[in-house]
């Protein structure tokens, strides 16, 4: 291996990297994933396979089982080659090149990419906001959805950014950032009051104070919360004292490039896990106080209790 960051033995060979997942996934000893015990089995004879030493269960399990990893092919060290090279990168990683550095097939490389995504797709996370915090929303529109919808029936809302065409036919994102903290995107099928409204409620504390610009999609945010400030953008007016959506954009602004740069082509099915990937890498960046170690082992923890299957991922 010519790449010097994957020198470190779990890098470089199976059981190292299942020792790593261990020690990532199981830090208080070995967790049975049909009974849920923890520290209560013993290893078997054949490597990583652990059986559980409740009478009442006895099944026996690997560290891998209900991951996005279980029952890959895929060596151990390559998916944590992939781990760590899909969490370093500021703008993500091709299928293409995870097939060429990691030696894999191109197909194999793309579906694991996929299962990457979905570990670090968060969800039941806290309200952001809280204690009085500034969550700056915004909508954005990123690539054409398969099927337009029809622009007759009397209310398709209008498209509140510059562009050519409008929602009916582009594929809408709405996103909240915490200043100093994390972000959240959802691809939605119509950016219209009451997608947004619900999103804004669902992941907002009351108590936070919520920037948006003078889009008549966030009309009605302004009583659920301690403050609703607006930035009219069509005024020229683009921050007053804190009150600027600068922050949004800058989010929205990597994942442009990103997307245009790496990815080029996804499909809209699949645009929420790309969403997920460039939320987590932004919502654990080296400001918050992760390095890229830091957030390899967030993302390879985020693969517990989630899986994806051949068929789902396409
Ligand atoms: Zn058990």
């Amino acid at each position: 291996m010519s790449n010097a960051i994957f020198s470190a033995p779990h890098f470089q060979n199976d059981d190292d990297a299942r020792k790593m997942l261990e020690s990532i996934l199981w830090p208080a000893g070995p967790v049975c994933p049909h009974c849920g015990v923890i520290n209560h089995s013993y290893a078997t004879k054949r490597t990583g396979v652990y059986r559980c030493a409740e009478v009442v269960c006895r099944k026996d399990f690997t560290v891998t089982m209900r991951t996005v990893m279980e029952r890959s092919k895929i060596a151990l060290h390559k998916w944590m080659q992939a781990f760590h090279l899909m969490c370093s990168s500021k703008k993500g990683v091709s299928a293409h090149q995870l097939h060429r550095t990691l030696g894999i097939g191109y197909e194999a490389a793309w579906f694991m990419a996929h299962r990457i995504r979905e570990a670090m797709r968060q969800g039941g996370l806290a309200p952001m906001g809280g204690g009085g915090g500034i969550v700056e929303v915004d909508e954005t529109y990123h690539g054409k959805v398969e099927t337009p919808r029809p622009r007759s029936r009397g209310r398709i809302p209008k498209p509140t950014k510059g562009g050519k065409s409008g929602p009916a036919d582009k594929r809408a994102i709405v996103s909240l950032v915490e200043r100093g903290g994390s972000v959240r995107s959802f691809h939605v099928a119509v950016a219209d009051k009451a997608s947004v409204h619900a999103i804004i409620v669902a992941n907002v504390a009351k108590e936070a104070r919520v920037f948006t610009d003078e889009s008549r999609l966030y009309g009605n945010v302004v009583a659920d919360f301690s403050e609703h400030s607006t930035v009219k953008h069509s005024a020229g007016e683009y921050a007053r004292g804190d009150v600027h959506t600068n922050t949004i954009e800058g989010v929205f602004s990597i994942f442009k490039r990103g997307m245009k740069g790496i990815y080029q082509h996804c499909k809209e099915k699949h645009l929420h896990r790309y969403l997920a990937e460039y939320d987590f890498r932004y919502s654990h960046r080296v400001k918050l106080g992760f390095n890229d170690t830091d957030r390899t082992v967030a993302a390879i923890r985020g693969a517990e209790g989630k899986r994806l299957t051949y068929q789902g991922a396409h």
